[in-house]
């Protein structure tokens, strides 16, 4: 059987899969409870070495913090990306605890309390303004602390792109202000106590085509090089957003990020550094840096047939790994790869389902997966669990216990 790329990433020890070094059957002893999330250290820094191999050497790598706030993995990335995105006042606090500087902090979202626009004023982070409602309230803010409040314009771009699996820009959004109506904001803003920094776009998430990323990069630096000509200052930060996708399913084919490192080394030099040889140019990643780094670890409690199906019934589920579930957005349910940690090197033998503990016909995690045979107290394992899983999944739902997560 070919191994699913993110699955061969992963060491093996003494016939198991190994996360940063340790057995996982010795890893679930140390954790002292099945269901876990376990992240790879080794795994994260190689994430970014290529990334860093791959792309522009000025070219700025964020991280943005909702794919994966667990403190351990957020203090790891500190010391390897340069910037962190945050999206609430809590992750805030996350990358304010790391050693990232406040300056390096961007702090994007629509829907941002008076509260916490006070808070990020206070902390000195990058405001991405998402409206010009936004704008008057971080003013009036600012005013209040006697602080120059620092922000970044996020722009709703007048193009979308394609194959994202999310798109969050163009068209009408809540997310930014729409580009059109962007110089119109910042002839307002001239006239006010805020520093404008520069620009943000995000257009979409979970891209596996790398040309069309290519084009989004391309427009998006054609467009905000044109907003600079309107900003009341000289641009000092341009965030071009990102979207890079990771594979999922065996379908997915994995990013040409070579593509991509080519198209921006040419834009830089070609389009940036001509007209703005200062700023801070930065691109702003979450699953592609974290996603495959992880893994969610559950025990099999029931081993059981049903006319002719056998089902291994284990003690995680959707409520812990919902995306596994294909309920997080999919519009097709297929299987995330899967395997039996501590049978690693084992050939499959037979097809099963496997299924989490939840009443709920939803909490199914392997549909018709070819396994080794296992049995009760067995390990089983779901790749791609180092985003969107823990903290993107309905924990309450059942009112199980929940996980434990672990940095190696
Ligand atoms: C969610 C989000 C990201 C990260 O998206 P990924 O698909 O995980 O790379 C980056 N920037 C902003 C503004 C976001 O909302």
């Amino acid at each position: 059987m070919t191994q699913h790329p993110t699955a061969a990433a992963f060491a093996r020890i003494d016939g198991q899969l190994a996360v940063g070094g340790v057995p996982v059957g010795r890893l679930a002893e140390r954790v002292g409870s099945t269901p876990f999330f376990a992240y790879d250290r080794g795994l994260l820094t190689g994430r970014v070495g290529l990334l860093r191999a791959t792309l522009p050497a000025d070219v700025q790598l964020s991280y943005a913090i909702k794919a994966n706030p667990m403190p351990a993995v957020v203090q790891h990335l500190s010391g390897l990306v340069d910037a962190f995105d945050v999206a609430s006042a809590l992750e805030m606090r996350t990358a304010l605890d790391s050693t990232m500087p406040a300056t390096r902090v961007s702090f994007a979202g629509p829907g941002k309390t008076d509260a916490e626009l006070r808070q990020a004023v206070a902390a000195g982070v990058t405001i991405e303004l998402e409206s010009e409602n936004e704008a008057r309230r971080i003013g009036l803010a600012g005013a209040a602390l006697g602080i120059r409040p620092r922000v970044a314009v996020r722009v709703n771009p007048d193009f979308a792109v394609k194959g994202s699996g999310m798109r969050m820009g163009g068209g009408p959004q809540q997310f930014g202000v729409d580009a059109e109506r962007v110089p119109a904001l910042l002839k307002d803003l001239a006239g006010t106590d805020l520093e404008v920094l520069g620009f943000h776009v995000f257009a979409g998430s979970q891209n596996l085509r790398a040309d069309i990323i290519c084009e989004a990069q391309q427009r998006t630096v054609e467009l905000l090089l044109r907003l600079a000509g309107d900003a009341p200052e000289p641009v000092r930060y341009l965030n071009l957003g990102g979207g890079f996708g990771i594979p999922y399913t065996d379908r997915d084919v994995p990013l040409d990020l070579a593509m991509i490192g080519d198209n921006l080394t040419t834009l830089m030099r070609d389009e940036v550094r001509p007209r703005l040889p200062e700023a801070r140019v930065v691109v702003e990643l979450g699953r592609y840096l974290v996603g495959e780094c992880g893994v969610y670890v559950t025990r099999v409690v029931d081993r059981k047939e049903s006319r002719g199906k056998t089902y291994l019934v284990v003690d995680g589920g959707m409520h812990h790994q919902l995306a596994a579930s294909g309920n997080f957005g999919q519009v097709i349910r297929r299987n995330y790869p899967i395997a039996v940690a501590n049978r690693i090197a084992e050939e499959p033998a037979e097809q099963v389902s496997v299924v989490g503990s939840l009443c709920t016909p939803l909490d199914l995690l392997g549909d018709n997966v070819t396994l080794p045979e296992a049995g009760v107290g067995d390990l089983v394992v779901l790749y791609q669990a180092g985003a969107y899983g823990l903290t993107a999944s309905p924990t309450a739902f059942l009112s199980h216990p929940a996980p434990a997560e672990v940095l190696l």
